[in-house]
């Protein structure tokens, strides 16, 4: 939890020139692809999103990267290059911003050699014609006059910026796109004047940096993404980059600089999940800081909390700060930040699952803990609408079903009451919160804990309701968030005609769920079942390993941690893994399990191994805590303003539990 007081907050609260524009406070919603194009157009989605975010106080939004140029775009979602047709709806956008207090920039991008065929049906261009790193294809070393061709379209797209309203632009230099190409010898081996001397390989952004500035003229923000990938010998490192944004500022060809982490080569410090330590782009910006003389400098990169934002302007080490996610998961974070109510703030959990795990999938993105994102336009963003009339609402379950279905419908003015079996409350999800590096689980059930006794919703833990009890409470409307327990039958889905593994009723089989609550009994060896791939057996299996277990995990798919490639958490979970001697065996089924071996059979050759163990854990997907509702159903209640939301309704995830929970709520 963000221990953030009022009187914390003094140096975000501070104004910040940059050029002829003033940032209201130090809190920026920094650049990241949202995905939400209509036909290349910027529509209702977008405004709402960004709309949001400006109401909520940010004091700069970036909006995500435009593509300069034919073989610049990247996503499904990407805007429109080189096409008028997208002013009118950057101009709403910028006009809404601007009326609620925010400096609005535009991201202009190429990603030079690491390009996207699938939504581009370009060769991706580069400096020396290097192989592409985002998939397996090679790229097209530009000529001079393609050089010329690409600079004319950043400076036209940044001319067409500035007639959609926005203040400034910021060029993106980050994670090997096309800019840092040229800048690194190893990616621009070219002999001619924009290859070799330094000088030569900084003539490409310095150019396209001064012909901006003659274009646009002096009341224009022109702005620098840039990052560093520490120990990854492809990407920039810090004394290089420091030497480079140093020329540039003397030549005060840039107002601002942003610095990320990570890069092409190693995505999962882009977005760094939880296994990532917090602030992980500060030092960089803190270097920076240290040889700019004249450019403002802004921290990101796992900055999650106005807490932790704070404390970076605080210091120095930066002069403002981006923080993204926490912005999406709370749109209000700066305004409650700087207005004492920082208790208040539903911060981020750093799971990537519905920000970057969609976008990553080239999906427009949302987010776990506020699934209103992508919806502000027909949901109203993070203000709910007072109901006509306040009901008796009975909500039972305390999971993340229960509290976001209790929280919105008591923010909507239903009298709300919350009634939970266990003695705390959070469900599964808190157990998910005891694997490693997952604390931000629990501080997001304090938050609700909070948000409730907030909102005067009375809450009864160590209750259990049975159907009649349910019928006796009479209330208006009933919401089952009962959630859902494990299955017990170890059914895989590559054996679908095996409802049961054999040998599962062995005392030392256990579920997840036990290990995690502590009721396991546990030997030393244990084989882990991953049937999904997920945090479920991943996490697990690196909290057994934490515990000074050894572990062999047994899953079907190609790689442990297959299902967290889209969040970019499979390979650090991986590495984790493997240093802590834990073995797998991957693209596998579990034949049987007989008290003290497992017998795994590889769906590659059909070879068979008998693993000795004391213990089988199942990471394999729930099945309904329907119990209760069968009970209503027999009661004839189901029907009669009662509702079902989550695993109760199908063994899912968190994701699906807050999503349907606000959804419902929000029409009771
Ligand atoms: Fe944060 Fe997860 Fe929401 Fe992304 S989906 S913004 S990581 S809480």
């Amino acid at each position: 939890m963000s221990t953030l007081n009022c009187s914390d907050s003094s140096n975000l609260a501070q104004p910040l020139q940059i050029r002829h524009v003033t940032l209201r406070n130090r809190i920026v919603f920094g650049a990241h692809t949202s995905n939400m194009s209509d036909s290349g157009l910027p529509g209702k989605q977008h405004l709402g999103y960004y709309l949001e975010r400006a109401r909520g106080g940010a004091a700069m939004i970036v909006v995500e990267p435009m593509p300069v140029h034919a073989t610049a775009v990247l996503t499904r979602g990407n805007f429109r290059h080189n096409d008028d047709a997208v002013i009118p709806g950057f101009r709403a956008i910028t006009d809404a911003c601007h009326a609620e207090g925010a400096v609005m920039i535009h991201q202009l991008y190429h990603v030079g050699q690491h390009g996207d065929f699938d939504n581009s049906y370009q060769p991706s261009w580069s400096p020396s014609g290097l192989p592409s790193y985002h998939d397996n294809e090679g790229s097209h070393q530009m000529t001079e006059l393609e050089i010329e061709e690409i600079i004319v379209g950043f400076v036209d797209a940044a001319a067409r910026a500035q007639h959609c309203g926005f203040d400034g632009v910021e060029l993106f230099a980050a994670y090997n796109a096309l800019i840092d190409q040229f800048w690194l010898a190893w990616s621009n081996r070219r002999t001619d004047n924009w290859g070799g001397s330094f000088e030569n390989r900084m003539r490409f952004s310095s150019e396209i940096m001064r012909r901006i500035r003659d274009r646009v003229g002096d009341q224009f923000v022109i702005g620098l993404a840039v990052s560093v990938d520490e120990g990854v010998p492809a990407a920039l490192q810090i004394n290089e980059l420091c030497e480079i944004v140093a020329w540039h500022d003397e030549r005060r060809l840039m107002d601002y600089v942003t610095c990320g982490t990570g890069s092409y080569f190693s995505f999962d410090k882009i977005i760094p999940t939880f296994q990532q330590p917090g602030n992980l782009g500060v030092p960089y910006a803190e270097r920076l800081q240290q040889v700019v003389q004249h450019a403002k400098v802004q921290a990101e990169s796992h900055v999650r909390t106005a807490a932790s934002a704070e404390a970076v302007v605080a210091s120095g080490q930066a002069d403002m700060v981006s923080i993204v996610r926490g912005q999406i998961a709370d749109p209000y974070l700066a305004s409650k930040a700087l207005t004492g109510r920082a208790d208040e703030i539903r911060e981020c959990i750093s799971c990537n699952q519905m920000c970057w795990g969609r976008r990553s999938r080239d999906y427009w993105i949302s987010c776990l803990v506020n699934p209103s994102v992508g919806r502000e336009f027909e949901w109203g963003g993070d203000t709910f609408q007072r109901s006509e009339s306040a009901r008796d609402v009975l909500v039972v379950g305390g999971g993340p079903a229960g509290l976001e279905a209790a929280r919105v419908a008591a923010e909507r003015g239903h009298r709300v009451t919350l009634v939970e079996a266990g003695s705390v409350l959070g469900g599964a999800f808190r157990l998910a919160g005891r694997q490693p590096h997952r604390s931000q689980i629990t501080d997001l059930l304090s938050w609700y804990e909070r948000e409730l006794h907030r909102l005067d919703v009375a809450v009864r833990t160590n209750s259990t309701m049975h159907a009649d009890d349910i019928a006796a409470a009479n209330a208006d409307v009933v919401v089952m968030a009962t959630g859902s327990r494990p299955a017990g039958t170890g059914f895989q889905r590559g054996r679908p005609l095996v409802a049961e593994l054999p040998g599962v009723d062995h005392a030392n089989v256990w579920s997840i769920e036990d290990v995690l609550s502590q009721t396991a009994t546990l030997g030393h060896h244990v084989v882990l079942l991953d049937e999904t791939g997920d945090w479920r057996g991943g996490g697990t299996a690196w909290h057994l390993a934490d515990k000074g277990h050894k572990v062999t995990i047994v899953t079907p798919h190609a790689m442990v941690g297959s299902a967290l490639q889209r969040i970019a958490g499979d390979f650090e979970l991986r590495s984790r893994l493997a240093r802590m001697g834990v073995a797998w065996c991957t693209e596998s089924a579990l034949l049987m399990w007989t008290g003290t071996a497992a017998v795994v059979r590889s769906s590659l050759d059909g070879s068979e191994q008998t693993l000795a163990a004391d213990a089988l854990v199942l990471a394999c997907t729930n099945v309904p805590n329907s119990a209760i509702v069968d009970e209503l159903i027999a009661l004839g209640e189901v029907g009669h303003e009662v509702h079902l939301v989550g695993d109760v309704v199908a063994a899912r995830s968190a994701v699906h539990a807050i999503y349907e929970a606000r959804a419902l709520a929000m029409r009771i």
